[in-house]
């Protein structure tokens, strides 16, 4: 690419452009997962819709491949690219709340930490994920599958209206009024349709949350997820509970007693009152022998956040997901066997109820097709030891093997590798006839294929 290329979009830019040559370089080119080493051409990092505009009409013009950077905790590593463009959107970080309306409008380079932050300030929040340092961009445009889903639904479902900057550089409103197919598509079609700028969300009433784990030996764990896998198709909505096999980190978070024990547990999270959590989650306590149970109120930014200083950039990440409508004892089999040999301290297998909200949107209303789903289980191996990357690769894989045939054949995009086209389909079932429609009326000549690609057309 020719240098005054370059030059001739730096009169036009306000943000930072960062090529391989720069101080910055390095930095900027690392993504959360430490396992993605890309090095791009260049990173346009934006400050404001101008910016963007003026980034994509660069890309394109000069036949690069773009990435599109938001929180970069994409696992496959998808906001950043060789060889291309990245599209920077970490310094957009405005976030303005409505209290009156109930809504925030918040821009692309925010974490769900900034945006439970703002909102904690009015006792509200936007149902999202189950850190707070995941990006809003990538989490919300695959779904946004979290604490407060039970009740509130998705992140897509609570998503009013999105700003995008197209393929082609115009600018539009995506939402039930304005380009509602686009709309469609974005909840959950992920960033194959343009740079999306703005997200603007409802809100609810949410502020203090009953919060924490129950661990129970690992020898107990087929008779516990069984108990659980009954006991969270009853439970009431205001509670939820994801199911995690663990081993138990060396951290002040844990009681020393249990430090590198591998265990099962559950990790609690209501927004009713501590009289209400205790009763729902009382049925649980008396199965099998816990070792630990510690439930007290939380502010949610707090809970949300819990787990972010043991999951921080860097670490060697491998994943692999499914969707269950139902979790048979063959299932549960399989899932303890290789819940019971977790390769190291921090790879762990996750089983997120979606039943409540999420299933009472059609599952052609949203791009985000498992609506029936009862659980999105995800099996992630995790090391700071780039020497430990075939350990838990072939850990995960082998887990998830033994696991995909009793799954209801397609993925969360949100936590995939890149796993083929193949893969992408069986996640979108027949939505994905109606996206790659869309795909073709918005960016026909796949711009945005750094993602989920859903092709033009099919
Ligand atoms: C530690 C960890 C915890 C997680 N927990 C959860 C969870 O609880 N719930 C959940 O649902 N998911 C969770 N995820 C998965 C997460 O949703 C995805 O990894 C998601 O892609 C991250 O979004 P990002 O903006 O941080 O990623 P990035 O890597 O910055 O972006 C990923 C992709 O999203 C698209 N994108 C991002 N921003 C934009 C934009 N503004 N416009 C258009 N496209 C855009 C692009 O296609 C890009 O390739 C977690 C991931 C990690 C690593």
């Amino acid at each position: 690419m020719p240098v005054q290329a370059i030059d001739q979009l730096r009169q036009s830019f306000r943000g930072e452009l960062i090529q391989p040559t720069d101080a910055a370089y390095e930095a900027a080119r690392r993504v959360y997962n430490g396992m993605i080493d890309k090095h791009p051409r260049l990173i346009a990092r934006c400050v404001d819709v101008a910016d963007v505009i003026a980034a994509v009409g660069f890309g394109v013009e000069n036949g690069m491949l773009i990435a599109i950077r938001g929180g970069a905790h994409n696992g496959a590593g998808l906001g950043v690219c060789d060889d291309g463009l990245v599209i920077d959107l970490s310094r957009m970080r405005g976030i303005h709340v409505n209290p009156d309306a109930r809504t925030v409008r918040v821009e692309p380079g925010c974490v769900f930490g900034d945006v439970d932050h703002a909102t904690h300030a009015f006792g509200m929040a936007v149902p999202s994920g189950f850190v707070s340092s995941t990006g809003v961009g990538g989490l919300t445009l695959g779904g946004g599958i979290g604490y407060l889903s039970r009740r509130y639904g998705l992140t897509i479902d609570n998503l009013l209206s999105a700003d995008v900057v197209l393929a082609d550089g115009r600018f539009v409103t995506a939402s039930s009024e304005e380009n509602p197919d686009l709309f469609w598509a974005l909840r959950g079609g992920g960033g194959n349709f343009g740079v999306v700028t703005s997200f603007q969300f409802r809100l609810h009433p949410v502020s203090t949350v009953q919060f924490g784990p129950t661990f129970w030996p690992i020898e107990e764990a087929g008779t516990v997820l069984t108990a659980y896998r009954d006991f969270i198709q009853k439970a009431p909505e205001h509670l939820t509970g994801f199911f995690a096999f663990l081993i138990i980190p060396p951290v002040p978070l844990f009681p020393p007693q249990l430090h590198g024990k591998s265990v099962c547990g559950i990790v609690w999270c209501s927004t009713g009152s501590a009289e209400e959590a205790e009763k729902a989650i009382k049925p649980m306590q008396s199965v099998g022998h816990p070792l630990l149970h510690h439930v007290g109120p939380a502010p949610f930014p707090a809970a949300q956040s819990t787990f972010d200083p043991l999951f921080v950039p860097g670490l060697q990440w491998y994943w692999r997901a499914d969707n269950f409508t139902e979790l048979s004892d063959k299932a549960i089999a399989r899932f303890v066997e290789y819940g019971s040999k977790i390769p190291s301290l921090l790879s762990t297998i996750h089983l997120y109820p979606l039943n409540g909200a999420p299933q009472r949107v059609g599952k052609n209303e949203t791009a985000y097709s498992f609506r029936e789903a009862l659980f999105s289980a995800v099996i992630v191996g995790v090391d700071p030891d780039p020497a430990n990357v075939l350990a838990i690769t072939e850990w995960c894989k082998s887990c998830w093997d033994a696991v995909h045939p009793f799954s209801a054949g397609g993925s969360y995009v949100n936590f995939m590798m890149e796993e083929g086209q193949e893969r992408v389909q069986a996640s979108y079932r027949d939505n994905y006839p109606r996206l790659a429609e869309i795909k073709k009326k918005y960016d026909p000549n796949n711009v945005f294929r750094v993602n989920q690609n859903i092709r033009p057309g099919g």
